[in-house]
Formats: structure tokens, sequence, C-alpha cells
């Protein structure tokens, strides 16, 4: 049993590395997020994970939540994934040459996904810095849509904020994005088919793409209400223009088949193009974009639109990937799902016996949690999230042992190898947590 005074963990190890840190990387961290900074306090250095659990320099031990973000659908350090590794860096690891492993995670990849030919990058930004320019390549358009509150990496064109009107030209979202990179981006809000309807007909023949999150999950999980993502396929279509899904975050990941395998399948849609990342590298820097054969056709050297990466398609990042992809059943998914009905049900529990407000939104074994009384469509929605309760709530379950992302705008993910033992760790700790967040 949890202590009803939530002792604070020992961070002493973390504390010091993280000055350490500080001298000489900005903020501390490589990615923000990392830095605490939403949430207060000193990030943890983890020193080495297995399956479930987190252990960090300290000496503590946690529950992830995290699973590096999303890629670690098999849980870390699986014995399988680990053994193809290890035996692939004995051959070398990285040769600037075609390999075996980069054709065969092609070919599992365009057995599952919609895509008729995929291309490797090494990170989830480069899918979609390069799905833009081939899109635009492909068209010889230059507009692109996309939506508020979804993210698709740090791509100066893409890092934009909503202009003043509804269907105006965006505005850098950071410092370091000049204006002439976003002024061809129109940011609409999503959820909203008047919107994507009136933003076709202002730019009327100058729409190279829309890029979407197949199922946003960077403002916590907000799911395309039914039929959306067919609608924007078709709308597209309607206007010669290219329809991008992005499934970095989803991809084998919300089921089998993505995001897609949840509703495209189904409704009878395909996109033109989607982005990969995350599970698909199986904890290493592997991402890819894919789609249509015929636009993929208009890539170099089949076409004239210009790509590259010196590491890319990276045989032992490859061998990663497509380990985790063929011990990536069935059973993996029931798992993970199950898992998450769990945690979901206790969260239901907890909350509304202290009366927090919360609002679960998920798309197949992907889930997030608001702190609020309503439904979230679209960004300016998740922001009624609140961040107070939040910065309290996840502080209990640090403190309790669980490794919960360090935002209030995020999915939890879980993987194959959160057993009884983690799950109990977390339906443990969540009735203290809660009567924290409640104060
Ligand atoms: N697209 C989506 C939907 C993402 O969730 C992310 C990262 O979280 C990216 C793109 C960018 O991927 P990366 O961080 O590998 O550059």
């Amino acid at each position: 049993p949890v202590p009803h005074d939530i002792a604070p963990l020992s961070a002493a190890a973390s504390e010091a590395l993280f000055a350490r840190a500080k001298a000489v990387t900005p903020g501390g961290v490589n990615s923000p997020v990392r830095a605490f900074n939403a949430v207060g306090g000193t990030p943890r250095f983890i020193r080495e994970a297995k399956g479930a659990w987190l252990t960090d320099v300290d000496g503590n031990e946690y529950v992830d939540l995290i699973c590096s973000w999303g890629p670690m659908l098999l849980g870390h350090a699986h014995p399988e994934v680990q053994a193809a590794v290890l035996e692939a860096v004995t051959r070398g690891t990285s040769y600037g040459t075609p390999t075996t492993p980069e054709v065969e995670l092609a070919e599992a990849i365009v057995e599952r996904a919609p895509v008729e030919k995929v291309r490797f990058v090494s990170s989830g930004t480069e899918a979609t810095m390069s799905a833009i320019r081939l899109a635009r390549g492909f068209t010889g358009r230059d507009v692109i849509l996309k939506f508020a509150g979804n993210y698709h990496g740090h791509v100066d064109s893409l890092l934009a904020s909503a202009g003043s009107g509804l269907v105006t030209h965006a505005i850098p979202g950071t410092p370091g994005v000049p204006e002439s990179s976003t002024e061809l981006t129109v940011v609409l809000p999503y959820n909203d088919r008047a919107a994507v309807t009136a933003a076709f007909e202002t730019y009327q023949g100058r729409v190279a793409c829309l890029i979407t999150e197949a199922s946003p999950g960077n403002m916590g999980v907000v799911p395309p209400e039914p039929g959306f993502n067919q609608f924007l396929s078709e709308t597209c279509k309607d206007n010669g223009a290219l329809f991008i899904s992005d499934e970095v975050m989803t991809g084998f990941r919300a089921s089998k088949q993505g995001q897609w395998g949840i509703d495209g399948k189904h409704e009878g849609w395909t996109p033109d193009l989607v982005t990969f990342g995350k599970v698909m590298g199986g904890g290493f820097p592997a991402a890819a974009f894919g789609g249509r054969a015929d636009v993929m056709g208009s890539l170099s050297p089949d076409g004239p639109v210009y790509q590259a990466g010196t590491l890319s398609g990276n045989p032992v990042a490859t061998t990663a990937g497509l380990t985790t992809l063929r011990l990536a059943t069935d059973e993996v998914y029931d798992h993970i799902g199950k898992a998450a009905e769990t945690v979901k049900e206790a969260i239901v529990e907890s909350f509304t016996k202290v009366g927090l407000p919360h609002v679960i939104q998920s798309t197949g074994t992907m889930f997030s949690v608001f702190f609020t009384d309503r439904p979230v469509r679209n960004f300016d929605e998740a922001k009624t999230t609140d961040e107070a309760a939040y910065k309290a709530f996840f502080h209990a379950m640090l403190d309790q042992g669980v490794y919960l992302p360090p935002s209030a705008y995020e999915a939890w993910f879980l993987s194959s190898a959160h057993d009884e033992r983690a799950l109990s760790r977390i339906t443990e700790a969540l009735p203290y947590a809660a009567e924290a967040a409640a104060k």
C-alpha cells in the first residue's frame, strides 16, 4: 500500500547531472519537453530500462507511461529486438549502400500500411518535411494546409500558428522562422469541415497538400470525428491536392495498421502520402514517408524531386524496426488495448471519487486524459485542461514510481510489457494522485 503522505523520491544524482547538463546544453536537454518546464522539478536522468520499467540514476524505479514518446511498443530492451540489434552491430553499423534489412522493413510497411512505396529517413521531422517537398514537386503548387494543435516535427513551414483571419496565411510559430517560410502555410481549426472547404475556395488551384495527424496526439488525443479523414481525403482529391496522413505517432501504435486501420480501411479511403516514425524504428532514429507509386516516382533518383540522407535506412535501425514490426502481432495490440482499459477505468474511478473533472479520449490503443469537463475536438478546447491540477497529479504519480509525460498535452503510452505488476503500480498510485490534484 502506498503511504497517504507521498514522500518525494530522492533525486540527488539527477539534480547533479541536470546542473552539469545545463552548463553544456541549452536547458540541459536535447528536446525541450524533457526539461520538466511545464511541471517543474528535476527531470529524472534514466540509467536503464527494461520492459515497462525505468530506473533513474538515483536508483528509483518507475513504471514508464512515456515509452520514449511512442516507439517502445514492445517495452524496453525486448530480448529479441536486443539480440537482432546486437547481431547487426557485429556486421558494422553504416555502409552508405543499399542493404537487406531496409528492403525487408519497406516490405513490412507496404504490407501493413496504405502505401505502395516508402523512402527511409532518420526522424519524423525529416519525413514530413520531405513529404511536403514531394507534394509540392508533384503537383507544381505551393500552398499547404495544416491544423492547429497538430505537430509534425520542427519543420519551418509547419511551425506555424493561425493568422488573424480564419483562412489567411500563417504566422511563424517561433523566432527563427521567417515570414516567407509560413506565408504559404494555412492553419485551420481541427475537425472543422467548413474551414477546410473555405481554405480550398480561397486558395483555389494553389493547394499542393493538406497534412494532418491521422489522429492528433500532440494536443492530447483528439480523434477525428467519424468521417473527417474521409472528408479530407475526398476534398483533396476534388481539388487536385494531395492528402498527407501523418502517422508518425499513430503508425503501428494506435492499431496494427495505425489510424488508417481504424478509420481509413472501413471508410474506404487511402491517403496519397503517409509519414511514419517512432514504432517503425524500434527505438532507433528511423522514420519514413511513403504513398502512391506515381507520387513516389517523382522522388530522386526516379524523378526530379531531390531528397537524400547519409544514415537513411541505417542497417541497425532498420533491423530494430523490422524485428519490432515482426513481433507486433494482433496479441500485442490486444494486450495494450486491455492494459489501456484497465488504466482508464482506474482513472475514472479515482477521479470521480474526489470530484476531479476529467475527459479521457482514445483512438485504438492510444489515449490521453484531459483535466476538463467537456469533450475536446480541437486545440482551443484542449487548452481548457487544468494545467495546475495536472502538475500536482504528475508529481504525485512520479513520487509513487509512475513516470507520466511531463506535459498535460500528451498521449500516455503503454507497451506489451505492461503486465499486472506494472498496472498495479499505476492503479494503486492513482487515488492518491487524484486527491493531490483535486486539492
Ligand atoms: N509527426 C508527429 C505526429 C509526431 O508526433 C512527431 C513527434 O512527436 C513528429 C512528426 C516529429 O517526429 P520526430 O520527433 O522524430 O522528428
